[in-house]
């Protein structure tokens, strides 16, 4: 099974999120063979697909160049809590990571530290996690850097530091989630939210594995914007949602991956 890679090498990493999409198993198959024929050939880039959680089990297993994450794990490891998916429960069914704090759940209600025990409950099951953080807003006085800030510590303030390799990073502007394709950060800027998050996580870790911390960049990603992202945005990879569902575009983002 394909998993995030933690070497020195710049290897990227490629996660799709297909959030509420598509529909039917049946589609989901046929799009996640799609994709995977597209990473075939992928000798430098790690790919992750987040199906919604009935897909999990079907499809796991059935590449073995795409691994599969959940979209989000709940922040209790059992019990009477209906509706909700443990980290155990979606590792059990073949995810080998899990998105926590994305946008739109942070949205629906999952505080900070709602976020910080759900990353402790998916590493204590084994489960990789790709940590979602982003401001809702850049204001000039870049109060924003203080919300980001906030949003890493106090998740790394709940876990064994000792596991905090297993988390990789998603700087999500939540201003650019959803949006044209236009209104994605420039490169520059997302370099300058890349190395401030690795500074932060430095403060808590040490220099060494604070600097070598996975960055991912993810909000409106198209091919031609990721482009420029990949090359000049100094980030270990991209979270892809919209394009993710189409495979030829997602394809692309892989090959061009792959060449840098
Ligand atoms: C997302 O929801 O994580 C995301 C990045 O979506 P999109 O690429 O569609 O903006």
């Amino acid at each position: 099974m394909a998993k995030i890679h933690t070497t020195a090498k710049k290897h990227f990493i490629l996660v799709g999120n297909w959030k509420m999409n598509p529909d039917t198993l049946e589609d989901a198959k046929k799009l996640f063979s799609a994709l995977s024929r597209k990473a075939q050939k992928t000798t430098k880039v790690s790919v992750v697909i987040a199906p919604p959680y009935p897909f999990i089990g079907p499809l796991s297993g059935k590449s073995d160049v795409i691994s599969i994450a959940a979209q989000d794990v709940s922040n209790e490891p059992r019990g009477a809590f209906t509706g909700g998916v443990s980290a155990r429960q979606a590792k059990a069914v073949g995810a080998t990571s899990t998105i926590i704090g994305h946008s739109e759940r942070r949205k629906a209600g999952d505080t900070d530290e709602v976020i910080a025990q759900k990353t402790f409950e998916a590493l204590d099951a084994g489960l990789r996690v790709i940590l979602c953080v982003g401001e809702k807003e850049r204001d000039q006085h870049a109060h924003y850097l203080r919300a980001i800030r906030d949003q890493i510590l106090i998740v790394f303030s709940k876990i064994d530091k000792k596991k905090a390799s297993w988390i990789t990073i998603a700087y999500e502007p939540v201003w650019a989630i959803g949006k044209s394709y236009d209104t994605a950060p420039k490169p520059s800027d997302i370099h300058e939210m890349s190395i401030y998050i690795k500074k932060v996580i430095s403060e808590v870790l040490g220099q060494k594995p604070g600097l070598k911390f996975q960055v991912l960049y993810g909000g409106s990603v198209n091919f031609e914007n990721a482009q420029a992202i990949l090359s000049d945005g100094a980030v270990d990879g991209l979270l892809v949602g919209r394009q993710s569902l189409d495979p030829d575009a997602f394809g692309n983002m892989i090959e061009y991956a792959n060449n840098l």
